[in-house]
């Protein structure tokens, strides 16, 4: 999987593959992900969970870390956690940070081809925004004052990558213990405090990206014909109701009620699970 663009050719062996998750929801989330597209891509991807499980140590060994973070939904759980991505992608030899959640699924060849398209471009930070203008943030300033700061950021749940050069770039409010910090400072959670560093901190914008999905967009709006070349969707409850991707496939909602599997076996048909001769 490897795509020439330009003056380079980009790997998919250049990608680290950050998956949060917690415990509770090994089985009814991260299951689905390792039958799916994580067994295509094991060698970059590591499972950032809070507890250890045995079962999956098993399956996924060295590439689940455990983070001492608390398994809470707090701001400060979660800006643990995406610390310890953070921190570990520093310390590996990869090019690019991406980030998933565990209810995303992840295309590598739309993923490929969507970072080759910038291998050549610097600092790079690349994702969907969940709203439709900047955020707010109030910075502190010394004797009790604040300022308003406004800026771009990918929502987590959409899943967003950045390039190495601009992840070292944003060691002195990322790395250790700072990521904490930053996002206690302005205090707002773990995808907002990236995208305060990048676009506020380091004058780097947002590149937004229509081939990222989370589930809080309409994800029915995703037309079929062009399903293969998005790089993340994602599933779950949306304005109250269930949000899925209008997918007509051999599992039928009851049995693939994410639409995780069906998406799977479009683009490997060649799964042992798949039915043979499938076609959309
Ligand atoms: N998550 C976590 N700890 C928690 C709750 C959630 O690490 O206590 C992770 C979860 O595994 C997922 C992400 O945070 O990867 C977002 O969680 P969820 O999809 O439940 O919430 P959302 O923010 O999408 O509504
Ligand atoms: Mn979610």
């Amino acid at each position: 999987s490897s795509v020439g663009f330009g003056e380079r050719t980009m790997d998919l062996k250049e990608v680290f593959i950050a998956v949060k998750t917690t415990k509770v929801f090994h089985k009814s989330r991260l299951q689905l992900l390792l039958d799916t597209w994580i067994s295509r891509v094991k060698d970059q991807t590591y499972i950032f969970t809070d507890e250890e499980d045995e079962e999956l140590r098993k399956k996924m060994g060295l590439h689940v870390i455990t983070t001492n973070c608390s398994s809470e939904h707090s701001r400060q759980a979660l800006s643990c956690k995406m610390a310890v991505e953070y921190n570990t992608f520093l310390d590996s030899r990869f090019n690019w940070f991406c980030h998933v959640d565990d209810d995303n699924y992840l295309n590598p060849h739309a993923l490929v081809k969507t970072l080759s398209t910038y291998a050549t471009v610097q600092d790079v930070y690349i994702g969907k925004p969940s709203l439709n203008r900047p955020i707010e943030a109030s910075e502190p300033l010394p004797n009790n004052k604040t300022r308003s700061v406004y800026f771009w950021f990918a929502t987590g749940g959409a899943g967003f990558c950045i390039q190495r050069q601009l992840a070292l770039k944003m060691a002195p409010w990322a790395s250790g213990e700072k990521f904490l910090s930053t996002s206690d400072l302005i205090r707002l959670p773990d995808d907002c405090t990236v995208g305060y560093i990048i676009e506020s901190k380091l004058g780097v914008r947002l590149i937004h990206s229509p081939l990222f999905h989370s589930h809080l967009e309409n994800l029915q709006l995703i037309s079929k014909l062009e399903m293969k070349n998005q790089v993340t969707l994602s599933y779950g409850v949306f304005e109250n109701k269930q949000n899925i991707i209008e997918l007509k496939g051999v599992f039928t909602v009851e049995d693939d009620p994410s639409r995780f599997r069906s998406v799977h076996c479009l683009l490997y048909p060649d799964t042992p699970w798949c039915p043979k001769n499938y076609v959309l």
